[in-house]
């Protein structure tokens, strides 16, 4: 534990808003509103529980005690910043974080990308352990004309912020939105620069996987239900699968750890990572997640290690930043020795 703890790890599917945890939570609830009650308290607790027949759909409604306390300028900086510090904390040294720009009565979709830019440029000197790049996603259960303004927020701000937006993730409830109807936008964006993040197959919709696949993209989300000929596909185009252990066994996607699709991709020796996706609505970390990895399906240190270089590898860093995180992996595991 205290390896993997201490590995200088590299997460590459994380949502902002799911990756608050309770600890953070409580800490927001406190900068907006002076202390966090019972109540609330109480509130987080549930927030955590899932029940034996929790699906995607209750997942999702999660969200929204989240989002409540993100729907100010205030709320959401300060959210950027804690979700920065407890992936910090976790001794992740990478960090691309996801998230859908939103508009309220506080703050437009463009104002929203404002605020997080700029939180993860204060958290980079409260923080400077941890690199953190920006992936704006677009909610599929949304309409197409709010995916554009995000696509095209996303380009503007890709040209001031050039090292910290790299790409777009397209996500949201798997049941709602239709892929085709977001392939145009999504190929502007493509065309225009930025890498793509697609949540793919984390339902069973085989029509749509094969679009989504026949579109291509850089990473893969969740890919719970690829064929073996899927996987054959994303591995020829060496195409990694983002796997997210707790997150599929909470949301009932996945029936248990042994059955999870992380070992179908060792098998197929596909490209993969190991990634949190929402830490704080499923209440781990990535230490934990590489630690489930290891128990369900006896990785050694060396394959732990050897999956980290693998999601430096397949992250969107720049060649230098990726070199430099290699190094503090391999020195790292030479302290060890
Ligand atoms: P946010 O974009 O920062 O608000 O992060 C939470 C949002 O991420 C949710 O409301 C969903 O739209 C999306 N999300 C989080 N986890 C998943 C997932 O497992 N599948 C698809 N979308 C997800």
């Amino acid at each position: 534990l205290q390896f993997l703890k201490e590995l200088p790890k590299v997460e590459l599917h994380a949502h902002l808003n799911g990756s608050l945890g309770i600890g953070s939570l409580r800490d927001l609830a406190e900068r907006l509103h002076g202390s966090a009650s019972e109540e609330f308290s109480q509130l987080c607790q549930r927030f955590i529980r899932f029940d034996r027949d929790s699906d995607l759909d209750a997942c999702f409604e999660k969200f929204a005690f989240v989002h409540e306390l993100t729907s100010t300028a205030e709320g959401l900086r300060y959210a950027t910043e804690l979700a920065i510090r407890d992936f910090a904390r976790d001794n992740v040294q990478y960090l691309e974080l996801r998230t859908t720009p939103k508009a309220n009565g506080n703050y437009s979709r463009r104002e929203y990308l404002q605020h997080v830019l700029e939180a993860i440029g204060e958290a980079r000197k409260i923080y400077p352990n941890i690199l953190v790049k920006l992936l704006p996603s677009i909610n599929r259960a949304e309409p197409v004309a709010v995916a554009e303004e995000t696509v095209s927020l996303a380009l503007e701000f890709a040209q001031s912020h050039p090292d910290l937006i790299l790409g777009i993730d397209l996500s949201g409830n798997p049941g709602k939105g239709r892929f085709s109807d977001f392939a145009p936008i999504l190929s502007l964006a493509r065309d225009q620069g930025l890498k793509l993040v697609l949540h793919c197959a984390e339902i069973e919709n085989p029509v749509e996987v094969k679009e989504m696949l026949n579109f291509g993209m850089s990473r893969c989300g969740h890919g719970t239900f690829l064929t073996p000929e899927d996987i054959a596909q994303l591995k020829s185009r060496n195409t990694a699968i983002e796997c997210c252990l707790t997150s599929n066994i909470k949301s009932g996607t996945v029936p248990s750890l042994e059955e999870h699709h992380l070992k179908r991709l060792m098998e197929a020796d596909a490209p993969k990572v190991i990634c949190t996706d929402d830490s704080g609505v499923f209440d781990t970390t990535l230490t934990q997640e590489f630690l489930l990895a290891k128990e369900t399906f006896g990785l050694t240190r060396d394959q732990c290690v050897a999956l980290t270089l693998e999601a430096v590898q397949h992250s969107f860093a720049s060649v230098e930043e990726k070199q430099v995180m290699a190094a503090k992996v391999k020195k790292y595991v030479d302290s060890w020795q």
